[in-house]
């Protein structure tokens, strides 16, 4: 694997950079898809759940954007999955009451069957996380959380929960290393659901774990050996493929979503916008301080009832309805249609993940949809 993409390449560099094979006459410039289940005896990997070249050269990318050693698995919910099965039973985990809805079901079924401990905090709230944080194994943050968009004050978080000899564990999907590397804030271990930004178009199912700390990395290594966890060799391939044009892609986006945050916030059909990049949102001062950028999605409030929010989401020719985020393609979606959504978000909140279309394009869509629901 080509060494090539030292640390101190800026991100825009490492993209196009890091996980190539190495440079020799008629060397192969890109990774190929590597179809193997076994590997001739007497080598470093020996089975095809033990490893594979495409997932390496996935994993040396990313390892360099996030400054940590990555394994890489069939999901970004698999890699949660193996975060947690490194804890003890009975372990005790701070994490957000508003972040991600799988992480929350996820734990809340751990907690029902008696093998883990949650307690559920305001990430935003620094003095309630820090409360919480006395006995426990793991704290889990997640900033900004999906679909609220509340910023945890992460350095000081993690100097907290350090100093308590509790591991940290940081959900980087909607921040991207682009804007923050909390492992160089001195976060143990980082998750990146790969689906979103890092792919970016939309065609794969995919996660990241990075860690520098050898005992935890032994741990997750087993749990994707044993628990079978594995990613594809084409869904790998194809991540990777995205994360050549990842800075550019999100560069746009986030881009579109202060510009369509701006005029959100100035539309009479909409009540309130989340969007940490708006010197007007109350997260601004304090995801300023320490991120390089605010990311590509904005949540808002639409003035009126389910119903008619669902109509929104349903009338826009360029935005999809969709789930899921951080493609190419603009999507929303009124997240309370999922019965797993937290009950604290909103009826009428849209998620919307900004593409990287045209902003006047996007815009005119956008005010039509939330017009075309109040006819
Ligand atoms: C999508 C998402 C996940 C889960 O990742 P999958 O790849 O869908 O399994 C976890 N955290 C956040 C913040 C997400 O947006």
């Amino acid at each position: 694997m080509n060494s090539k993409s030292p640390q101190n390449y800026r991100p825009e560099t490492i993209a196009i950079t890091a996980g190539r094979p190495d440079v020799g006459p008629d060397s192969l410039l890109n990774q190929p898809i590597s179809l193997n289940s076994t590997f001739v005896a007497g080598g470093a990997i020996g089975y095809g759940r033990y490893g594979n070249e495409t997932w390496t050269a996935l994993e040396v990318a990313i390892a360099a954007l996030e400054g940590a050693k990555t394994l890489t698995y069939s999901s970004g919910m698999a890699a949660v999955t193996a975060v947690f099965s490194t804890l003890p039973v009975g372990a005790k985990v701070v994490a957000s009451n508003q972040g991600y809805s799988g992480v929350m079901t996820l734990l809340g079924n751990l907690s029902a069957a008696k093998k883990l401990n949650p307690k559920f905090v305001s990430i935003a709230d620094t003095a309630e996380v820090v409360a919480a944080l006395d006995g426990a194994d793991l704290l889990w943050i997640e900033s900004p959380t999906n679909p609220s968009l509340d910023v945890a004050d992460m350095p000081t978080l993690i100097k907290e929960a350090k100093s308590r000899g509790i591991t940290v564990a940081v959900d980087n999907t909607f921040a991207t290393a682009l804007t923050q590397q909390p492992i160089l804030m001195g976060a143990d271990i980082v998750m990146n659901s790969v689906t979103k930004y890092l792919a970016g178009h939309s065609d794969v199912v995919l996660g990241s774990l990075s860690t520098n700390n050898s005992d935890l990395f032994k741990a997750i290594e087993d749990a994707r050996k044993f628990n079978g966890s594995i990613p594809g060799p084409f869904e790998a391939w194809l991540a990777l493929r995205g994360i050549r044009t990842f800075p550019l892609r999100f560069q746009r986006a986030s881009e579109n979503a202060l510009e369509i945050a701006k005029r959100l916030s100035a539309h009479p059909l909409v009540t309130r916008v989340r969007y940490p990049g708006l010197p007007t949102d109350p997260q601004h001062a304090k995801a300023k301080a320490f991120m390089k950028g605010f990311g590509a999605i904005v949540s808002f409030e639409y003035d009126g009832d389910a119903a008619a929010t669902d109509k929104v989401c349903e009338s826009s020719k360029i935005v999809t309805y969709a789930t899921s985020l951080g493609g190419v393609e603009s999507l929303w979606e009124r997240r309370r249609r999922w019965p797993i959504e937290s009950a604290s978000v909103p009826e009428a909140l849209i998620r919307l993940s900004l593409g990287c279309e045209d902003v006047d394009d996007l815009w005119s869509d956008i005010d039509a949809a939330l017009h075309a629901a109040k006819k």
